[in-house]
C-alpha cells in the first residue's frame, strides 16, 4: 500500500468509526462497566485496547494510536499533550540518577533546556555532539550513557544526520543503548526512524499531524523493546490528550501526503530562488547541495516538509529586521511551523551560537527561518523579493550591529 493510500485509512477500524467514515470523538474519564466480569475483563487489557478509563484513552485514542503505528511502524504509539511532553517522557522514561545521556547539540532549544535544568537536577548529565558526527559518535558514549537522541534535520540550521552511520557506531559499543528521534521535520513519514533501526520515532504532532496551527499533541512511536517502558513510564507521569484534539490529528492524517507534496514543492521553488538572491549567503533547504548533511537527505529521505532557513550576508540590525518583515503580507511571525501559513524568523548568529554549544556558528549574516505554507510559492517570493528590497541602510541610526556592506 502506498503512503498516500495509508494515510487516508490508518486507524479506521469498524471498532472505532462505528458506522461513520471517521472515528467517533468519546469524551470520556469514567467508562463503566456492567458486570463484574467486564470490569475484570477491562483491567485485564487496559494496555491492550480494552475501555478502562479515561487516561488510558478512548475510541479516539485507539484510532489515532493504531494509525500511527500502521504509518510509522513499531508496537505502540503513546499520546502527550504536546511535543514537548512527548520528548520529556520518553527521555525520563528509560534514564534514572547516574546515567549520561547524548543529544544533537542541534535539537530544538527546550529539548536542550530540559536536558540543562529538569536532567541536571536528577543528577543526569548530559553532553552534546555535532548533528554531523556520523560513525564518531562512538567516542562519546560512556558506561553509564542510557539515551542518545537524534533530531534530524535540526529546526533552524537544518544539518541532516547520517542516521545509519550513527545507530550502526552506538549498536557495536552498547546495543542496549536506546536511541530516539525527534521525528517531526520529517512528519513521521519522510523519514521512516524506526526502519533505521530508531527506538523511538517522536513528533510534535502540533506542527505536520495537526496541520492547522489550531492544536497541540505529541506522539511517541517506540519499538518492541520499549514500548512497555515508555507507556508504563508515561502513563505514571500522567501524559495523556483530549479525545478532541486526538481527533483532530488523526483528521490531519488524511490530507497529510497532500499536504507534504504542496509543502516540499513550494519549499524547494523559493530556497532555489533565495540562493540566486544577491542579499542571501546560504540556503540551509534539505534538498540542496548547499545544506549540511543534504548527502544523507537524498539518501534517506522521500521528501522534504516547507521548513528551512537562509543566512544573509549581512548582520541586520533590529531597524532593518523591521524593514524586512513588518511589511511582509503572507508570511507572519510566530515561533511554530508546520500549518497550512506561510512564517518566518529571524535568527541572529550570535544568539544561535549559545545554543550550539560544541561548534558554535560558523556564518555572521543573519539566519532567516521560513516555514512554506500551501500559498502559491509565486505569491510567497513575490512577497520575500519586495521584503528583501525594503532593507535599507539607517545612517545616524546608533545601532552598533550594523555591518551593511
Ligand atoms: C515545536 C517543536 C517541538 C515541541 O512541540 P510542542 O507541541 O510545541 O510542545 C519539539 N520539537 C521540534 C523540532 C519542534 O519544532
Amino acid at each position: 500500500m502506498s503512503l498516500q493510500t495509508k494515510l487516508v485509512n490508518a486507524g479506521r477500524k469498524k471498532r472505532y468509526t462505528q458506522g461513520a467514515v471517521n472515528a467517533v470523538i468519546q469524551r470520556a474519564s469514567s467508562l463503566v462497566f456492567d458486570t463484574i466480569d467486564a470490569k475484570k475483563e477491562a483491567t485485564e487489557n487496559r494496555t491492550k485496547g480494552a475501555l478502562f478509563y479515561g487516561r488510558r484513552g478512548t475510541l479516539t485514542h485507539f484510532a489515532l494510536q493504531d494509525a500511527m503505528v500502521e504509518i510509522e511502524g513499531g508496537a505502540g504509539c503513546y499520546l502527550y499533550p504536546c511535543g514537548a511532553a512527548a520528548i520529556a517522557n520518553a527521555i525520563l522514561a528509560f534514564v534514572k540518577s547516574g546515567d549520561h545521556i547524548l543529544v544533537s547539540e542541534a535539537a530544538y532549544e527546550p529539548t536542550q533546556e530540559f536536558c540543562q535544568h529538569i536532567l541536571k537536577d536528577l543528577g543526569i548529565e548530559t553532553d552534546y555532539f555535532s548533528p554531523l558526527i556520523g560513525r564518531y559518535i562512538n567516542k562519546h558514549i560512556k558506561p553509564n550513557t542510557k539515551v542518545v537522541f537524534l533530531e534530524s534535520p535540526s529546526s533552524i540550521t537544518m544539518e541532516v544526520h547520517d542516521v545509519p552511520a550513527i545507530v550502526k557506531a552506538i549498536r557495536k559499543v552498547n546495543p542496549e543503548i536506546i536511541i530516539m528521534m525527534d521525528n517531526t521535520w520529517g512528519a513521521g513519514v519522510l523519514f521512516k526512524a524506526l526502519e533505521h533501526d530508531i527506538d523511538i520515532s517522536i513528533q510534535a504532532g502540533t506542527k505536520y499531524l495537526i496541520g492547522h496551527s489550531d492544536a497541540m499533541i505529541g506522539t511517541a512511536v517506540a519499538n518492541q523493546r520499549c514500548w512497555d517502558t515508555l507507556r508504563e513510564r508515561s502513563y505514571l507521569m500522567g501524559q495523556m490528550c483530549d479525545a478532541d484534539t486526538a481527533y483532530m490529528a488523526a483528521r490531519g492524517l488524511r490530507t497529510l501526503a497532500i499536504r507534504l507534496k504542496q509543502h516540499h514543492g513550494s519549499g524547494i521553488k523559493v530556497a532555489k530562488w533565495l540562493a540566486n538572491h544577491p542579499k542571501v549567503a546560504n540556503v540551509n533547504h534539505p534538498a540542496l547541495e548547499s545544506c549540511k548533511g543534504h548527502e544523507f537527505f537524498k539518501r534517506d529521505f522521500s521528501g522534504a516538509s516547507g521548513l528551512f532557513s537562509f543566512v544573509l550576508k549581512d548582520h541586520l540590525t533590529d531597524i532593518q529586521l523591521s524593514d524586512f518583515l513588518d511589511g511582509l503580507t503572507y508570511f507572519s511571525m510566530a515561533y511554530s511551523w508546520g500549518g497550512f501559513e506561510s512564517l518566518i524568523l529571524a535568527n541572529q548568529p550570535e544568539e544561535l551560537a549559545k545554543i550550539r554549544p560544541v561548534s558554535g556558528v560558523d556564518f555572521t549574516g543573519t539566519l532567516i527561518r521560513l516555514h512554506i505554507g500551501l500559498e502559491d510559492p509565486d505569491d510567497l517570493i513575490a512577497d520575500l523579493s519586495a521584503g528583501l528590497d525594503r532593507i535599507r541602510l539607517h545612517k545616524n541610526k546608533t545601532n552598533a550591529l550594523q555591518t551593511l556592506v
